[in-house]
């Protein structure tokens, strides 16, 4: 294939000044080999707290489903070495502005370096992708996230401050100061990691604020920041319903691949690239149709994007619960530190969630206690339920009728479900 990366950054610039985490089996699903050791770590367990912090619920995570953590610059440096020796060619400081359609067939890009034609457009320009978006109605693909689909981030390194041992490494934070979102706090050898994620868009000042609160629990987070200091959006919220039109296929944040309470999409990126070259390869006519790139969109669901969408559903228990019902499932046990285990390649509830009979006839008993937030859990329960059902009658093969009426469904269901 001949293939053609347009991106408006500039070489040798892309990416964030932080590290991620994410599966390391990602690399060979999408074909590619591991990075060099020195360029990669494991992560550590971490440890969660409710808003009152008074019981903290630290993960074990088996040996072999631990997450690699890499510096963002070097995953890129691997992913773009990997492409060039595959003969894909790179233009940078480009800027795409949008589609361009023949009829309603993708057949190239606009950009600020002119126009480019393209038997297929492979979109993996971000959450706000300007190709996505400016997609006309008749693609049927949604445009943008919904209200509380995104997760508006502000992440970082801080100097490490003052002589206390941090009690545990890497901290989550639920609901920090009660408010809707999460944060973390992670102690590194030469910095303090901060994360602060909200549902609704904030500044500095507030972020400032949120970072304030957290030291008070946390004094090891210094006042210099060292390393990034960004505000950027992750997707947060059940993936495309629909991935693919003529000519075009949406993939990454642009598909909104990422683990919906989260926000991990690395590992679901690359393996979902791996499907699409899959697809692509497999339609040896060249047609790159809706009709043909649907395969892709199948295996995606079926391997990934089934269990996200599922998982999709626990936001709105996340955005309804309030700080004194969060505490009271954390002394409880209704949480556990089990339900925190979330293994790297586990992308489902039925890998997230092992309960025996006994834990849930324990945590019904508790929850029975609480009307209300008993009627909280038992409405997830039934939209997980009805999530699962919906996603089952996905087409699996595509004719243009079955999958607008499906995607509609799909649609209205998530709009109610926060
Ligand atoms: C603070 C934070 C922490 C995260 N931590 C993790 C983690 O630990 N593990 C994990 O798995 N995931 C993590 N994620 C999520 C992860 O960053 C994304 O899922 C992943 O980067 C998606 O990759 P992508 O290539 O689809 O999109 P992006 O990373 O958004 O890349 C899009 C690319 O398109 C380019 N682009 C955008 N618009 C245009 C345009 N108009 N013209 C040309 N080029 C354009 C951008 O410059 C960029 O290079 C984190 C995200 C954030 C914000």
């Amino acid at each position: 294939m001949d293939v053609t990366v347009y991106e408006r950054g500039a070489e040798g610039t892309l990416g964030y000044d932080w590290t991620d985490i994410f599966a390391p089996t990602a690399w060979k699903a999408a074909g590619m080999d591991m990075p060099p050791q020195d360029k990669y770590e494991y992560k550590t367990n971490m440890t969660f707290y409710s808003p009152n912090r008074q019981i903290p619920l630290t993960q074990s995570i088996p040996a072999d489903e631990i997450e690699m953590k890499m510096e963002r610059k070097d995953i890129y440096n691997q992913l773009i070495e990997h492409a060039v020796k595959c003969g894909v060619t790179f233009v940078y400081e480009c800027t795409i502005t949008g589609p361009i359609l023949t009829g309603n067939r993708v057949t190239g890009i606009k950009t600020d370096k002119g126009d480019f034609y393209a038997d297929l457009v492979i979109d993996a320009a971000g959450i706000h992708s300007p190709v996505r978006t400016n997609l006309p109605a008749m693609c049927g693909i949604e445009k943008s996230p919904q209200p509380c689909e995104q997760l508006y981030v502000y992440r970082a390194f801080y100097n490490k401050a003052g002589t206390k041992k941090p009690d545990a490494k890497y901290k989550i934070f639920l609901l920090p100061e009660g408010k809707r979102g999460i944060a973390w706090v992670a102690a590194e050898e030469e910095f303090t990691d901060l994360l602060i994620g909200k549902f609704e868009p904030f500044g500095i000042d507030e972020a400032n604020k949120t970072a304030d609160f957290l030291r008070k629990s946390n004094p090891w987070l210094g006042q210099k920041v060292m390393r990034g200091g960004q505000f950027t959006e992750i997707p947060v919220r059940q993936p495309l319903s629909v991935m693919v039109c003529d000519g075009y296929a949406a993939i990454g944040d642009s598909a909104f691949m990422t683990m919906p309470i989260i926000g991990s999409g690395i590992a679901n990126s690359f393996k979902a690239a791996k499907m699409l070259a899959d697809t692509v390869l497999a339609d040896t006519a060249g047609a790159y149709s809706a009709d043909t790139l649907w395969d892709y969109q199948v295996k995606y669901y079926r391997a990934i994007g089934a269990g996200l969408a599922q998982i999709a559903c626990i936001k709105s228990l996340l955005l309804s619960i309030t700080p004194a019902e969060l505490d009271y499932c954390f002394e409880k046990g209704i949480l556990t530190a089990q339900d925190f285990a979330i293994g790297s390649d586990n992308t489902s509830l039925t890998g997230m969630v092992k309960l025996k009979p006994i834990d849930i006839v324990l945590r019904g008993k508790a929850l029975l206690d609480k009307n209300e937030l008993l009627k909280k859990v038992l409405k997830l329960g039934y939209k997980i339920g009805k999530a699962a059902i919906i996603i089952k009658f996905m087409p699996k093969k595509r004719d243009s009728a079955s999958v607008a009426g499906w995607s509609k469904q799909y649609i209205e269901f998530y709009k109610r479900i926060v």
